[in-house]
């Protein structure tokens, strides 16, 4: 394969952009059906015992249509994953990926989300739960109105004021009850949910991608260790969404 190379065949350290690309290809094969399952093989699997080179990390969501070796056709030590549902950041995600970057030394990390996250849905869901609590008191995840129909309701205020007021207090409630919740998905996507929302986003997929932009925002922030790799140029970050109708990864540009 002439776009594909194995970490151990290469005579000189891959970069971030030729792994990227590396990447890229294989997701391309996968979306037309023509993958290689190169590197999956007995001898692959014996070659690696002692030791582990991945050129790329990744963190993906749990998603089980979302396997990130699968859609990116990769191969027996290609790639360090971590997966958590909507690919949300704890102490446990940090330190695996700053294990990849600080003691595999991969060049690449890439934040995959992906098109229909559950995860992202269920916090939207959850914040329609939480603005109507705000707004009308109810409680009730059955009566719940919609994030969106909340604002809308509060838009469609005639007095300006009022609807300023009312808009004001349910973007600070919010916000208070999100860094509040219980629930690790509603505390780490509802913020993106939010964010997108005030940049008048509202359809699910840029949720999805602002979600991937929030991610990569909060790793870097909590991340020491991935600030000094970005900083000495040993790492390169990068965004990118997987849409299950066309089997294609979207890069993203922030
Ligand atoms: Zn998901």
């Amino acid at each position: 394969m002439a776009d594909q190379t194995h970490n151990d065949d290469v005579q000189h350290e891959p970069t971030a952009t030729s792994t990227w690309s590396r990447l890229l290809a294989g997701n391309r094969r996968f979306a037309q059906g023509k993958m290689t399952h190169a590197w999956q093989d007995c001898e692959t699997r014996e070659s690696l015992l002692d030791s582990q080179r991945p050129d790329a990390a990744v963190l993906s969501c749990s998603d089980s249509r979302v396997p990130p070796e699968i859609i990116f056709d990769a191969g027996l030590g290609d790639m360090f994953t971590v997966r958590t549902a909507g690919q949300i950041i704890d102490d446990s995600v940090l330190a695996s990926l700053e294990y990849a970057v600080d003691k595999l030394h991969v060049s690449l990390l890439v934040i995959l989300g992906h098109q229909h996250c559950g995860a992202i849905q269920a916090a939207e869901t959850q914040l329609g739960v939480l603005a109507s609590r705000v707004r009308h008191g109810d409680d009730s995840p059955e009566t719940a109105q919609s994030l969106a129909s909340v604002i809308d309701e509060i838009e469609a205020i005639d007095d300006a004021q009022t609807a300023e007021t009312a808009q004001d207090q349910l973007e600070e409630s919010l916000e208070h009850l999100v860094a509040e919740a219980t629930s690790p998905i509603v505390r780490s996507v509802g913020p993106s949910v939010l964010q997108a929302y005030e940049a008048q986003l509202r359809n699910h997929e840029d949720i999805e991608r602002v979600h991937i932009a929030h991610t990569i925002e909060e790793l870097v922030d909590r991340s020491q260790p991935i600030q000094q790799a970005l900083a000495d140029e040993r790492l390169m970050l990068v965004g990118a969404r997987y849409c299950m109708d066309t089997g294609l990864v979207e890069v993203l540009s922030f």
